[in-house]
């Protein structure tokens, strides 16, 4: 179920005292962040980047030292004690991965180096294997690059046609043009289930993955944005393929996971190939293949990084049992209200349904020169395309500036935020 769903407000909010009062201990939860005690300069680090990468808790931290410097060996291999001990908890990560997608069983989990790696997995492997010159890939205006130049390159070497989906603009997906262009010929829809850049969160379940479904062609989701944010339930969504990084979701860099429905994973050839991911290997009979998801995984692999992985995924549970997504939802209706309120800043993104996202412009402030500002102010946002150049082109404009929450981000800093805003716009 996704359960909890950040809405754009309807009635806009002016102040502190009117954002819903959140049971969500902030500060207690900050002190699992060293970093964010750390100083910018001569100003405390407000952290608004966390849609480009999260930060890490201590127990992530903990849990690759720990792991490093009491039970490293490579594993599936050994006989010997640390080689099981480090087999034992690389796959019950998998299985902490699984329980956080409720997917069916871990063997539907592969575990690859990030949303980027997943996508061209299936590209790559689904693509070249199923897409015949005729057959439409249909993606969304509002897709990350790496939703988009896998597909393009698979595209170009099987003579299948990629469609776009364009959107509104508030930012939402033109669903009426999502109907109309889903035919017998759509093969793959491949989905952001946010947008990066707006954070506009895309009706999967209600309408994307069943209208899909309904014309026979498969989807992939691109998690990457809602997974640090809301309930991912690959089986409620009844995606095909789901894809997310492990750094975006208080992980480590460089690990990532895959979902994929067990006999679509399957009858899929293989990816990179190498060790563990065969069968058995023979010059005269050639080589066979593991099923998934050891099929996807050859080579050693990110060992650490996946313990350390289903560590974060934990605490992220954790923090949403503790009402982490009720304060990201007061965190995007005060963003909003705040920002909204300052003269010739524009918001781009204003669909109902989004992630603690705020993209803007401040008119007459490149973006790039806003972000330098805010920086010497020691608050953190992304400037530029944000990895989306088609959806930038659609809303006319060369890029923006980012602010993107999560759960340990203060009210406080969101007003810190409009203050440097309101003072770099009476500079200019
Ligand atoms: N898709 C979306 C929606 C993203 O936000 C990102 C990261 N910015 C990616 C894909 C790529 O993720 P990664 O760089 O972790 O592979």
């Amino acid at each position: 179920m996704e359960k909890a769903r950040v809405m754009f407000p309807s009635t806009p909010v002016t102040n502190n005292a009117n954002v819903p009062a959140a049971r969500f201990d902030v500060a207690r939860v900050r002190a699992d962040f060293p970093i964010l005690a750390r100083r910018v300069g001569k100003h405390p680090l407000a952290y608004l980047d966390n849609a480009a990468s999260a930060q890490k808790p201590d127990a992530v931290v903990e849990t690759l030292a720990r792991y490093y410097r009491g039970s490293h060996a490579n594993i599936h291999r050994g006989v010997h004690c640390l080689s099981e001990e480090a087999t034992v908890a690389f796959e019950k990560a998998r299985e902490q991965v699984a329980a956080f997608l409720n997917a069916s069983t871990p063997a539907e989990c592969v575990l690859t180096r990030g949303t980027t790696e997943g996508i061209n997995l299936v590209a790559g492997t689904w693509g070249a294997a199923n897409l015949r010159p005729g057959d439409e890939i249909l993606l969304t205006a509002l897709e990350h690059h790496a939703n988009i130049v896998p597909w393009q390159q698979v595209a170009a070497r099987t003579g299948a046609r990629i469609r776009v989906v364009p959107v509104a603009p508030d930012g939402a997906l033109r669903l009426d043009e999502y109907r109309r262009l889903l035919s017998a010929r759509t093969r793959m829809v491949a989905v952001a289930h946010a947008s990066n850049a707006l954070g506009t969160v895309n009706a999967l379940r209600e309408t994307i993955i069943p209208a899909a479904h309904a014309t026979g062609a498969l989807v992939l989701v691109d998690a990457a944005q809602t997974a640090p944010h809301l309930h991912v339930d690959v089986r409620a969504l009844d995606a095909d393929f789901l894809v997310f990084s492990g750094h975006k979701v208080f992980g480590p860099t460089g690990i990532g996971v895959l979902y994929g429905k067990l006999p679509l994973l399957n009858a899929m050839p293989p990816y990179q190939c190498g060790g563990d991911m065969i069968r058995a290997v023979d010059f005269e009979n050639g080589t066979t293949f593991r099923d998934a998801p050891e099929r996807f995984e050859a080579g050693t692999p990110n060992i650490a990084g996946t313990i350390a992985l289903g560590v974060a995924l934990d605490y992220l549970r954790a923090q949403w049992t503790a009402g982490a997504q009720a304060h990201e939802e007061a965190l995007l209706r005060h963003a909003t209200a705040r920002l909204g309120a300052i003269a010739g800043l524009r918001i781009l993104g204003t669909a109902p349904e989004k992630v603690p996202v705020v993209s803007f412009l401040l008119e007459g402030v490149h973006p790039h020169d806003v972000g330098t500002m805010l920086d010497a102010d020691g608050i953190a946002v992304r400037t530029g395309h944000h990895c989306a150049m088609p959806l930038m082109k659609a809303l006319g404009v060369g890029g923006t500036i980012r602010a993107s929450f999560a759960f340990y981000n203060t009210l406080e800093e969101v007003d810190r935020l409009a203050s440097s805003l309101e003072r770099i716009q009476r500079m200019f």
